[in-house]
């Protein structure tokens, strides 16, 4: 088969026929991001791995792109939505495993239960994500990070399976981790391995807390939103210049906090944070983006690159 589209009431049939988990037609991205922005789509929450290969191989064989989706938190899908297969991981995928040191998470476990989980048990390591409100899958994904560690620091090994369904463990030393990239294009997540450190619980609850506590007063921890829409501009020279550095530094410094375009705005609360402050658009959202990179580079040369997934209509990656 080919050029055919994931709209197609046949190929969710046939999707349907195949696996075990739900086919949803037509459904709102919107209620997938914590944007809460996004068009219709079809959508397969799998209930195992088995579901992600025969999805992954039944939408390569007729030609239709896929999309892996964890809880949505890093990402900007379009207001037409997306014409493509989006595969949410979630329940099913979301199994925890232990034995002392070593942890084994499913790609569809959210990120901050993983914190709690492994924290209340007296493992360091992944504690300090508590206030990261991704999956799993999306932290190994994104080699999300913050307080000064990343997902790249604590995991030895990732189950991804491919496009054509095969399933595979890729050691540590083969993941090209870099600064919020895993390198894992292609790819879909299904479980990773971590190795954690002994601490007493009770010091571990003490900084989770606190951690917590610094998200909810410093970001807008409870209005949709992406979390830091740039990233922070790269290079020594950069990181020793005088005066505003950061993304949310250089973005207060233009100006620009409470700005709105529709119903997107800069966060009063912290810059780089972007929200939706009701009914805001894609639209409004990457024309808030564009007005910000304009004027930062205009009064202080610096390219503000998205860390936020501008997302296509055949889910693919735009540039921001
Ligand atoms: C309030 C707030 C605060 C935040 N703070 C931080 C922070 O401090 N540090 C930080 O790094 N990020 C932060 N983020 C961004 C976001 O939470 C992280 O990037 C997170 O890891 C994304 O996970 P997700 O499951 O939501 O991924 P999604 O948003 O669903 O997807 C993001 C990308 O990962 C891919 N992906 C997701 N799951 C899989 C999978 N199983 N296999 C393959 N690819 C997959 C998607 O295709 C997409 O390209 C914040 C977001 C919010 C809303």
């Amino acid at each position: 088969m080919g050029g055919v589209s994931a709209r197609d009431p046949g190929f969710a049939a046939a999707l349907r026929a195949l696996v075990r988990g739900d086919v949803r037609e037509s459904e709102p991205l919107a209620r997938y991001s914590t944007y809460r922005i996004g068009g219709p789509a079809t959508i397969l929450l799998p209930s195992s791995a088995e579901d992600v290969a025969l999805a992954l191989r039944t939408a390569e064989d007729s030609g239709v792109p896929w999309f892996a989706l964890g809880l949505g938190s890093n990402l900007l899908f379009p207001d037409g939505g997306l014409d493509a297969l989006v595969i949410r991981l979630g329940k099913g995928l979301d199994r925890v495993e232990s034995s002392g040191e070593g942890w084994r998470l499913g790609a569809g476990l959210p990120g901050p239960l993983a914190a709690r989980r492994t924290a209340e048990a007296g493992w360091a390591g992944l504690h300090k994500f508590v206030g990261v409100p991704g999956s799993v899958g999306g932290g190994v994904y994104m080699n999300a990070g913050c307080h000064g560690g990343e997902w790249a620091e604590v995991v030895t090994r990732v189950l991804v399976v491919d496009g054509k369904g095969q399933e595979r463990w890729l050691m540590r030393a083969d993941v090209p981790f870099t600064y919020r990239r895993s390198g894992l294009d292609g790819l879909v997540v299904l479980e990773a391995d971590v190795i954690l450190k002994a601490e007493r619980p009770e010091r571990l609850a003490e900084e989770v807390a606190e951690l917590f506590r610094w998200r909810q007063e410093g970001t807008p921890f409870n209005q949709p939103c992406c979390g830091s829409v740039f990233k922070n501009p790269g290079g020594p020279s950069w990181q020793h210049r005088e005066g505003p550095r950061t993304a949310g530094q250089l973005i207060e410094a233009a100006g620009l906090k409470g700005t709105r375009v529709g119903g997107a705005e800069v966060s009063p609360m912290h810059a780089n944070y972007f929200v939706n402050t009701g009914g805001a658009s894609a639209a409004d959202v990457r024309a808030l983006i564009s007005l910000a990179q304009a004027r930062v580079q205009e009064q202080f040369g610096a390219s503000l690159e998205t860390e936020v997934k501008l997302i296509g209509t055949r889910g693919e990656y735009m540039h921001g």
